[in-house]
């Protein structure tokens, strides 16, 4: 394995930006396979999901190579917050991004030079500081992995403009968005899930020995996905945290409220939309949060289907 740093840009402090890059090389020729983890800095699940990976990985049985960014957004990562602190951009809406640019838009133009004539790409992602989350996104250009990944939600969602994945699937390169964990719940079991699931999908595609886990029976798809939001911030108060994601509850089920911790007053109720709704993001007890933020994600159970018709 090899470790380099790959120069980005220089701050006004002087400080130089450089993405660290590991490079897995295997015994035989195959496939090259992307990561990246913690493009968004307040996801730092993947970055450690990514450094697991390198670990569990052996070079002497992979065919192919992996290369892996396990810090995509260092500065989003140190100040754990989702944009970038020096220009608030997102780095997840500007690939394939400006090596004239600012700063994230840097960032995202040494990735896509990454990206790049990849086979595959996995990127991974989680809930932020205060959400836990459990899904992967379908795409056709890489279903085989999102199928083997072995989440029990998948999401035939279109990748937001500007995302990376969005711009590889362009290049056409093969593509799985891993929505797993955050929130600081089930801390180990997730990194699990993401480490075990990454190996079932090296093993599925052929860059490992060995017949892949058949996904489990309850895997669905699901094509709508909505995220509800407060509109307005406070104290959410909750019962649908991580335990229960998975869960289809009926229409109308309270999710949270969001109270004011100033006046006691309750300023909003957020229920679940669809009959049944599948909880795909939850949050603990009792979290903070700001006017617009990721409060709960839900599928709609009514139309979702078995992943495997039989
Ligand atoms: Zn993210």
């Amino acid at each position: 394995m090899t470790v380099e740093q790959i120069p980005v840009t220089t701050l006004a402090g002087g400080h130089r930006l450089e993405l660290t890059v590991h490079t897995l090389r295997g015994a035989s020729d195959g496939p090259r396979m992307v990561m990246f983890g913690g493009i968004h800095g307040d996801e730092p699940m993947g970055s450690e999901t990514v450094r697991r990976l390198l670990d569990a990985i052996d070079p002497a049985q992979l065919s192919g190579t992996v290369v892996a960014v396990p810090v995509a957004n260092p500065y989003a990562h140190q100040a754990l917050t989702r944009n970038t602190p020096l220009d608030g951009v997102n780095l997840n809406r500007i690939f394939p991004g400006d090596r004239g640019g600012s700063v994230t838009e840097q960032l995202a133009a040494v990735l896509s030079g990454i990206l790049e004539g990849a086979d595959y790409f996995i990127d991974f992602h989680s809930g932020g500081n205060f959400a836990t989350v459990e899904y992967a996104y379908l795409h056709d250009a890489g279903a085989e992995m999102s199928r083997a990944y072995g989440t029990s939600v998948l999401y035939r969602g279109h990748p937001y403009g500007g995302s990376a994945t969005g711009w590889a699937l362009e290049k056409g390169v093969r593509c799985m968005v891993s929505e797993l964990g955050g929130g600081g719940q089930r801390i180990g079991h997730y990194l699990k899930r993401g480490v075990d699931g990454t190996l079932n999908v090296l093993r599925a595609i052929g860059m490992l020995p060995g017949d892949p886990v058949a996904p489990p029976e309850d895997q669905v798809i699901v094509d709508t996905l909505t995220t509800l939001r407060p509109a307005v911030g406070g104290t959410v108060v909750s019962d649908f945290g991580a335990a229960r994601l998975g869960e289809r509850v009926p229409k109308g089920t309270v999710l949270a409220k969001v109270v004011s911790p100033y006046t006691s007053e309750e300023l909003e109720v957020i229920t679940a939309p669809y009959e049944p709704s599948i909880l795909v993001l939850g949050r603990e007890h009792l979290t903070n949060v700001a006017p617009g933020d990721y409060g709960f994600m839900v599928a709609d159970g009514a139309t979702a289907k078995p992943a495997d018709p039989g």
